[in-house]
């Protein structure tokens, strides 16, 4: 293994950033993997949807989701504002557009938190810059333990996520790559290993054509 501050000559050329979306159901541990993800990487962030749902104890506005009223939501939709939305547990979620199309020309990825009918809409909107994960609990008993042991919710609540999240899982083969999340640190690994790939692909690298110009000098 090489020093890791030393840095190659392709990563400092301009790339364009991507939309990395991670997909699961709910306690399969997509949001400790998010949050590490944001912690080790400053080049990416995280899109912070707009929601109809109140906030849970401990969510920030404009933290978590920017949380806003029904008329507000349909004022959006009707704005055209939003890349995407669907409706999820009786709420609507949305992905604003905001900033998101200039911080891709400037090399800046955006992590998504986002379900199936999200990422199917994403994908149709903007294939190029998409990279899809679903990550998979390794079994459902292991699922309910883990919805039980945050024991935020009531048993009927666990019950209907329990089978919100075999119906999230239906969809898995519609995305790029799926990691099993046994050891979330090993699963953590995998996920890094893609957006690195995914990062280096030729197409999003930009600044390649004047280096490899300048390589062959001139
Ligand atoms: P929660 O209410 O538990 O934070 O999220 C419920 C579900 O809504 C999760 O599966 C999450 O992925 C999904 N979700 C959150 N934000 C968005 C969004 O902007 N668009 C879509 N389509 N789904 C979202």
């Amino acid at each position: 293994m090489g020093d890791p501050t030393e840095t190659t000559p392709s990563d400092k050329l301009h790339r364009r950033g991507l939309l990395f979306i991670l997909s699961s159901p709910s306690g399969a541990g997509k949001t400790t993997l998010s949050r590490k993800l944001l912690e080790r990487d400053p080049e990416i962030r995280l899109s912070v949807s707009a929601t109809t749902r109140p906030p849970r104890p401990g969510e920030e506005d404009g933290v978590h989701y920017h949380f806003v009223s029904d008329d507000d939501f349909d004022r959006m939709v009707e704005e055209d504002d939003f890349y995407e939305w669907a409706h999820v547990f009786g709420y609507r979620y949305g992905t604003p557009k905001g900033h998101i199309r200039e911080g891709l020309k400037n090399g800046q990825d955006y992590l998504f938190d986002i379900d199936w009918q999200g990422t199917q809409q994403l994908k149709q909107k903007d294939d190029q810059d998409v990279v899809t994960v679903f990550v998979l609990p390794p079994s459902l008993g292991e699922l309910r333990r883990r919805l039980e042991a945050r024991a935020q919710d009531s048993a009927e609540v666990i019950d209907s996520r329990m089978e919100r999240a075999r119906a999230e899982i239906s969809h898995w083969a519609e995305y790029d790559y799926v990691v099993i999340n046994d050891d979330v640190d090993e699963c953590f690994d995998r996920v890094c290993e893609v957006l690195d790939a995914e990062r280096m692909r030729r197409t999003r690298q930009t600044g390649l054509i004047p280096f490899v110009r300048e390589l062959m000098g001139g």
